[in-house]
């Protein structure tokens, strides 16, 4: 591969110079046109546009369609966190180290490198394998709208890659903590505080007894943990409140310590504190955890040695925050995550993509394709 750095970031740049935050839905199109296009260039790729609902499209891209098994499934999103505005206001720019801009690392630069690597793999490397690339649309909210495809594909493949960004010691990740979202509705009975009290049913006094609930199914030493981040309600001091909400999230390596706090939740639910109020429980998001198995262990070993033939050091990461990844770890498919150039500062204005990472991150993934082909 003759790699031109100049190249790439030309390449890479108007991916971040457009917004594409999840649910912008002409951003989203942009990138997948631009993507679509970067895949038709090359030969052998079968495009397949995947209709992800009010997220917009997807992307499924085979170089052997018709085949039931895939090899190797690749992931990564096309959406970022960041609202309409911010590419005009923060375009992408760099200096001698750094590249940065909306998405830069998370993970526009990881979808190049995807690009990168099958564009210069041997023609014989890819006859081997059966390789499908899947780019949602809505990783930042939680994929609600692209979960099923993704999961689907997945389904039939053995071995999953997801390029979001290295971190910024190099490490890739091993596994990833799971998440789930709430958003619990306290309706009570409104009553004047002061001529008849006796009436109400205070939704804010259930809220209360929940709050402390709550806060005790954590465990730290398990890693199981619950914050209520957010409350409201009320309607003014002299009244009893009918209304109150609280939003939960809740992180855990343990599938099945999550399982039970769920059950717990639902079942408090059921039976209310205060009498007479009524509790009402939406998951908004969820993301089982994804923890490393024997057959996960064995792809690391390979990718461990892609990177030391390249003279690459790697470590592993568990990280707290969820992606894709776990979403095909919990079929039971070997899934490593970290695959994209090193980069940092993820979400926010201090995102930047590490620029002499893009080249060894490039090859190591195309030497990690052709030992899973040999
Ligand atoms: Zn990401």
């Amino acid at each position: 591969m003759k790699f031109s750095l100049e190249q790439y970031l030309e390449e890479l740049k108007p991916l971040i110079n457009v917004d594409c935050g999840t649910y912008t839905l002409k951003g989203i199109e942009f990138i997948a046109n631009q993507f679509e296009q970067k895949f038709q260039a090359m030969n052998g790729w079968n495009v397949k546009r995947v209709d992800c609902g009010k997220a917009g499209i997807g992307l499924e891209i085979r170089n052997q369609p018709d085949a039931e098994h895939i090899d190797i499934m690749m992931i990564g999103h096309m959406d970022t966190v960041f609202p309409i505005g911010t590419a005009e206001a923060r375009p992408m720019s760099q200096d001698a180290e750094k590249a940065y801009g909306p998405g830069v690392s998370d993970m526009k630069s990881g979808l190049l490198n995807i690009v990168y690597a099958l564009r210069h793999l041997e023609q014989t490397v890819l006859d081997k394998l059966s390789i499908c690339i899947c780019m949602n649309p809505d990783e930042e909210t939680g994929s609600n709208d692209s979960v099923e495809w993704i999961q689907s594909v997945a389904k039939n493949a053995k071995n999953v890659l997801v390029a979001e960004a290295a971190r910024a010691d190099g490490g890739l990740v091993k596994a990833r903590k799971g998440m789930a979202g709430y958003k619990i509705n306290f309706n009570g009975i409104a009553a004047h505080a002061g001529n008849d009290p006796e009436k109400g049913r205070s939704a804010i006094t259930e809220m209360a007894h929940w709050i402390i609930a709550i806060n005790a199914m954590t465990n730290f030493e398990s890693g199981t943990t619950l914050n209520v981040g957010v409350v409201s309600g009320g309607a003014g001091a002299n009244i009893v409140p009918e209304n109150a909400q609280a939003a939960v999230d809740i992180r855990f390596w343990n599938n099945a310590e999550y399982d039970d706090v769920n059950t717990k939740l639902h079942n408090m639910a059921q039976t209310p504190f205060v009498d007479g109020v009524k509790v009402t429980i939406e998951r908004e998001a969820y993301k089982p955890s994804m923890v490393p198995s024997e057959q996960t262990e064995g792809l690391m070993h390979l990718v461990e040695s892609a990177a030391q033939e390249l003279s690459i050091e790697l470590n592993w990461h568990a990280v707290g925050g969820g992606s894709d990844a776990n979403n095909t770890a919990i079929l039971g498919i070997p899934t490593l995550d970290g695959l994209g150039p090193i980069g940092a500062g993820f979400h926010s204005d201090q995102e930047y993509l590490l620029l002499e990472s893009i080249e060894p991150r490039i090859r190591m993934l195309m030497r990690v394709l052709e030992k899973l082909a040999a």
